[in-house]
């Protein structure tokens, strides 16, 4: 890490003293934090960091793309020039290694149904397999109190008595305690590969992984689909490298070439014109993403993993990604974003910034 963004970082704004200590992020040490309570450590060679960022998303559960220091360099000098100098005549000038970075970056996704939803335990025997209709039958069935005649009544109850003790020996019996500690186990290791397949697609040993914050709420309905709450995957993931909630503030409204705000793209379709929910389109027309089509789970994995980098390498985030945006940290960030994006080598001029 560069000398002169460490001093920026921490004597242009001497608040951040009185903060309490952060942690520091270096590639050998697995961790699980919170994106703002870390900053990298200065030992890393940023030339060899390589970020991720996750969407915790609706349809697809988990959506992650990767990438190195090189693209967080590219969107921070689009930030400069789209809100800092505003410069509405000037065309942005691309390096011939931008590129590849015009584009989305390839993601990997785990859907839902690559994930076991329910507890699993029910489907292992045939007994399950009988609790499991019983306690359909039961949720439909009328109830004892309610029944009006006698025959009806018998019915039922028969069915809860009959229910009763086949619940009661499903979920008691002795083989099925150990049943569902083999199943437990089993499901363990199923995350552990999933995860580790995440892992792989970065390229990197040790990527840093910036993974949303949504669906750290309970799991809940939400348009019918089941978001899948919880924290199995970070937990994996912090076992072996360096995993960091990041926030979602704005994470998939923003473009992340010229930082205004999206629009949906609108479809024909059998003659009614619908708007597309899953995607996004910039209609900035000097926004070198200009009209093209994004999906919303990728576009907001690369915004969480840029929010999560910028955080970390400068301290400081996008302000548009951060819900505790001041002018002063406005002000901050876009000093740092260019000293760092603008930033060749360790020896390139040596009145940076100013
Ligand atoms: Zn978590
Ligand atoms: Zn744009």
């Amino acid at each position: 890490m560069n000398n002169a963004i460490y001093k920026l970082k921490h004597d242009a704004d001497p608040s951040t003293k009185n903060k309490q200590r952060k942690a520091f992020i270096d590639l050998k040490k697995p961790c699980h934090h919170k994106m703002e309570e870390c900053e990298i450590d200065q030992e890393v060679d940023e030339s060899k960091l390589v970020s991720s960022g996750t969407d915790n998303g609706v349809v697809n559960v988990t959506e992650t793309v990767a990438f190195g220091v090189d693209r967080l360099k590219y969107h921070l000098r689009l930030y400069n020039h789209f809100q800092v100098l505003q410069d509405e005549n000037g065309t942005f000038m691309e390096e011939n290694k931008d590129a590849q970075f015009q584009e989305l970056p390839r993601s990997f996704k785990i859907r839902s149904a690559e994930i076991p939803q329910q507890s699993g335990l029910a489907r292992l025997t045939i007994l399950g397999q009988q609790v499991a209709n019983y306690e359909a039958d039961l949720s439909q069935s009328i109830g004892i109190q309610h029944c009006s005649t006698f025959g009806k009544l018998e019915t039922a109850f028969d069915q809860y008595s009959q229910a009763k003790t086949s619940v009661r020996k499903f979920y008691h019996s002795k083989s099925n305690a150990k049943k569902k500690r083999r199943y437990e186990l089993a499901k363990g290791k199923y995350y552990d590969r999933l995860a580790a397949k995440e892992r792989r697609f970065t390229h990197a040993s040790t990527p840093i992984m910036f993974i949303g914050d949504r669906g750290h709420a309970v799991v809940s309905p939400f348009k019918g689909h089941l978001r899948f709450g919880g924290h199995w995957k970070e937990l994996c993931h912090s076992r072996y490298t360096p995993t960091l909630i990041t926030n979602e503030h704005n994470s998939s409204q923003t473009c992340l070439w010229c930082f205004s705000k999206l629009s949906h793209p609108y479809t024909a379709l059998d003659g009614q014109v619908k708007m597309t929910n899953g995607s996004f389109i910039c209609l900035n027309a000097a926004c070198p993403q200009k009209y093209v089509v994004m999906s919303r789970d990728r576009l907001s994995a690369l915004a969480i993993g840029l929010a999560g980098a910028a955080q970390l390498m400068l301290g400081y985030t996008f302000p548009c990604f951060d819900p505790k945006n001041t002018t002063e940290k406005q002000a901050m960030f876009s000093h740092l974003a260019l000293v760092f994006s603008n930033r060749k080598q360790q020896t390139s001029s040596p009145s940076v910034g100013g």
